[in-house]
């Protein structure tokens, strides 16, 4: 922690002066037992040259890893050179990791998961870096993922790095900047990348496209309904864990895992050669997160033998490139000057019926390619 003015403080990777370059901000009201402590009052932020952020990250500094990460986040243009600038010489101390995505409708037990399994690693030797893709922070500006206190025990854990959704941006803006946040966790040293994501929307599919295993968590006798999960979602799933499975909610978790496992013989699998299976866990009491654990590791094993977990990194890279063609390409169109002054006046024309969308759409690109 930096200490601001007499009372305020904010973490260290809070850019010195916020504005609204900078996707992730930080409200008032955070406190922090450092304050107590003292500890790094004094410590004066400084610039850093891009070889700093390199170095800082190699050498698994996590304040430096944290302002690369900000920088990553932010949405300046000069930001932006800078942080591929840093990227560029990351990627290759990156990729060493498994990539794990995590998903569930909120309340299914994602972070009491994530804090298990994540603890659980650590006590195993494992680097674990935790990153959250929260598409709902772009529309309401608040998040689900990120509006109570998580996973307080492993956000203490010397070897685990924890690291909110940017709540700026559109979801592909969000994922862009994920994914290189995971490669620079990488660089870091973290072999265990978790991925949380809401279940309620495109991003598991976002998700998706950047892990090399795909969890889906749920609950027995919830409904499929209510739990938001389409049967799209289950498609992209390597397993499925019936969560909650403790108690007296034990049998129905048991019957839902048997159910679901039936019902997956039918579904294509998400990953070649791999059958995606049920399980059952319990968060709260840690009983069966070995076990998936175990699974990831079998996972890990066969897909690399067989080919698939490089054939599916390579895919997802060229993925990557035209993901971030489009956002470029969006990205300019939007902030063309002329597109900017034209917008108004057709949307009104469109409205009124005095246009159809396929002329507006042809009209708009016209002046955006003149
Ligand atoms: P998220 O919204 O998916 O991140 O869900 P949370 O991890 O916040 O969990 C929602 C609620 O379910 C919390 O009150 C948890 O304590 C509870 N919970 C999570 N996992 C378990 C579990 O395995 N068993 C039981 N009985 N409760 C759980």
């Amino acid at each position: 922690m930096v200490k601001k003015k007499s009372n305020e403080y904010i973490p260290d990777w809070v850019p010195e002066n916020p504005s609204d370059a900078f996707a992730t901000k930080v409200v008032k009201g955070i406190t922090s037992d450092s304050k107590k402590s003292g500890e790094n009052q004094s410590q004066k932020r400084t610039h850093l040259k891009i070889d700093d952020y390199v170095d800082g990250v190699l050498k698994n500094d996590r304040t430096i890893l944290a302002r690369a990460i900000t920088l990553i986040e932010s949405n300046s243009p000069a930001h932006y050179e800078k942080s591929q600038e840093v990227l560029k010489k990351l990627l290759p101390h990156s990729g060493n990791s498994i990539r794990i995505g995590i998903t569930g409708f909120p309340g299914a037990g994602k972070s009491t998961l994530i804090e298990t399994l994540g603890l659980f690693l650590i006590k195993q030797g494992h680097k674990v870096a935790v990153l959250a893709i929260d598409p709902s922070s772009t529309i309401t500006k608040g998040s689900i993922l990120g509006d109570k206190t998580r996973m307080e025990k492993l956000s203490r854990e010397k070897n685990c790095f924890i690291r909110p959704s940017p709540s700026e941006g559109t979801l592909g803006g969000v994922a862009r900047k994920s994914r290189e946040t995971m490669l620079v966790c990488e660089a870091a040293g973290f072999d265990v990348i978790l991925v949380e994501t809401v279940g309620v929307g495109q991003s598991e599919v976002t998700v998706r496209s950047m892990v090399d295993f795909f969890l889906l968590i749920m609950l027995a006798g919830a409904g499929d309904e209510l739990q938001g999960i389409k049967k799209g979602v289950i498609e992209l799933a390597d397993a499925l864990v019936i969560n909650k499975a403790d108690g007296d909610n034990k049998p129905r978790a048991l019957s839902a895992q048997a159910e679901f496992s039936m019902a997956l013989k039918y579904i294509a699998p998400a990953t070649k050669h791999w059958q995606t299976n049920a399980y059952t866990c319990s968060a709260l009491t840690g009983e069966g997160i070995e076990n998936i654990w175990n699974v990831i590791t079998k996972y890990k094993e066969h897909t690399k033998s067989t080919g698939t977990f490089e054939e599916r990194r390579k895919d997802q890279s060229l993925e990557w490139v035209f993901s971030l063609i489009d956002e470029q390409i969006k990205k300019s169109f939007y902030e063309n000057p002329d597109i900017i002054k034209s917008l108004p006046k057709i949307q009104k024309d469109i409205l009124s019926g005095k246009i159809l969308p396929t002329a507006a759409a042809e009209v708009l690109l016209r002046v955006y390619k003149k």
